[in-house]
């Protein structure tokens, strides 16, 4: 007999590609059929057939609190009993401003849209629009959403023009994008040496997220500030994921670096759709209607998104917060490598406030290439082993994953248990 999940899974493809809205969720890297969602409580998710799982992907971030928290639920309730929309400015608008502004010193001014990844294809137009130039550096293995000039990685040469990554990006627009290797700093020094005059500006994930979890090398971060201050080029720190999990102030916090630029996105939202981009003053003046660079948005600023994001904005500043998550987190990663070994299963694991990389692979990767090297067909049975015993892990080898407020010692402990029978499997 068919689950519901199935009968769900298939009814969708009917009139959805994929039967999903977000190709990751579809299940393709690692087979099968996904649950298909609910409700959730806290660190629980619950699907169509009734089963419970302990979460860690959190809806890729976002929720930082742990599902439904009620203080937000509460907020969202309030502000959708006043207005649903009003494409007009707001006094909460105001305050998440502000909020943002102390948090992330290096904003001085910020403006709202609805997705990271309007907050990021922003960024770069504000980057070219303040310098007059077009060329683009990110580095392969970084996301930064889907706008076409984002959507590029290397090609076979790492200093060689970017080749889309998506069919529908014209050559012509990956053609202004260059990709490096993540914590190569000599090809840093080189790129700038050879084309500064050219770069508009240098897009970084600070701790990389989008290709499981890498860490910045020391020296890395720093290398891209001294490069872009010494050629007028735009640092933008993409935060979208980083942002109130790696650090209260995000990673630039975390690492001592201030950018010109940092969008935000997922945690800012607690769950609805908020995105930020913001900056030094000067750049930020370029947007419309003070400067040249056209940026709008019907939604933008939309009276319910920003209620939610101020209550997750409050409940992530209170005393404790990041500290007691970090330490969670720490604990479910020296969890699972201890399982592993217990089991002989080739395998690390690290964390970095409250996300974390788990690598079938000796020791932590630190680029692209590294992470390629990780056992895929072992973490996808690793997956399922986990999913079949109520642990809701990202179903891809190459995402971050993500602990709440909500996890304590009890989830934990419960994942350790899956755990232990799951390497066992291997
Ligand atoms: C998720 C993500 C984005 C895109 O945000 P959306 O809200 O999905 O458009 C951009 N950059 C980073 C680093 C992300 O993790």
């Amino acid at each position: 007999m068919k689950s519901r999940n199935e009968i769900l899974f298939e009814r969708a493809r009917e009139h959805i590609p994929a039967g999903v809205n977000s190709p990751v969720r579809a299940f393709r890297a690692v087979g099968g059929t996904p649950p298909f969602l609910e409700r959730a409580s806290g660190a629980y998710l619950w699907d169509a057939d009734g089963k419970r799982y302990i979460d860690y992907v959190g809806s890729w971030g976002p929720m930082v609190l742990g599902h439904a928290h009620p203080q937000v639920v509460e907020a969202v309730q309030a502000a959708a009993s006043k207005a649903l929309s009003f494409g007009a400015p707001t006094e909460a608008e105001i305050e998440l401003a502000e909020a943002i502004c102390r948090l992330l010193p290096s904003i001085e001014m910020v403006r709202l849209v609805s997705s990271g990844t309007e907050a990021t294809m922003t960024a770069i137009r504000l980057a070219r629009g303040h310098t007059g130039r077009s060329l683009i550096v990110k580095f392969e293995g970084c996301y930064h959403g889907h706008a076409d000039s984002l959507l590029v990685k290397a090609g076979s040469g790492a200093l060689t023009f970017g080749n889309p990554s998506s069919a529908g990006v014209p050559p012509e627009t990956a053609a202004h994008t260059l990709v490096l290797d993540f914590n190569n700093i000599e090809q840093i020094e080189k790129i700038f040496a050879a084309r500064g005059a050219d770069i508009a500006g240098v897009i970084v994930e600070p701790v990389a997220g989008n290709m499981n979890l890498v860490l910045p090398k020391p020296g890395f971060l720093e290398s891209l500030q001294k490069n872009c201050s010494r050629h007028g080029a735009v640092l933008i720190f993409d935060e979208v994921m980083t942002g109130f999990r790696v650090a209260l102030g995000g990673a630039q916090a975390r690492y001592g670096i201030r950018p010109d630029l940092t969008t935000l996105g997922k945690v800012i939202g607690g769950g609805l759709p908020v995105g930020a981009f913001g900056g030094r003053r000067e750049i930020m003046e370029k947007i419309a209607p003070l400067g040249p660079v056209y940026q709008a948005g019907t939604l933008s600023g939309n009276p319910v998104a920003v209620a939610a994001g101020l209550a997750t904005l409050k409940l992530v500043q209170e005393k404790d917060f990041q500290s007691k998550i970090e330490k969670t987190t720490q604990l479910l990663v020296d969890g699972l490598v201890a399982e592993a070994q217990k089991a002989k299963v080739v395998f690390s694991a690290q964390s970095v406030g409250s996300m974390f990389g788990l690598y079938f692979r000796a020791s932590p990767p630190a680029s692209f290439a590294e992470v390629m090297q990780c056992d895929k067909d072992r973490f996808n049975k690793f997956f399922h082993q986990m999913l079949m015993r109520g642990v809701y892990l990202a179903p891809s080898a190459y995402e971050a994953g993500f602990v709440s407020a909500a996890h304590g010692a009890a989830e934990i402990d419960a994942t350790l248990a899956a755990a232990r029978e799951a390497f066992r499997s291997l």
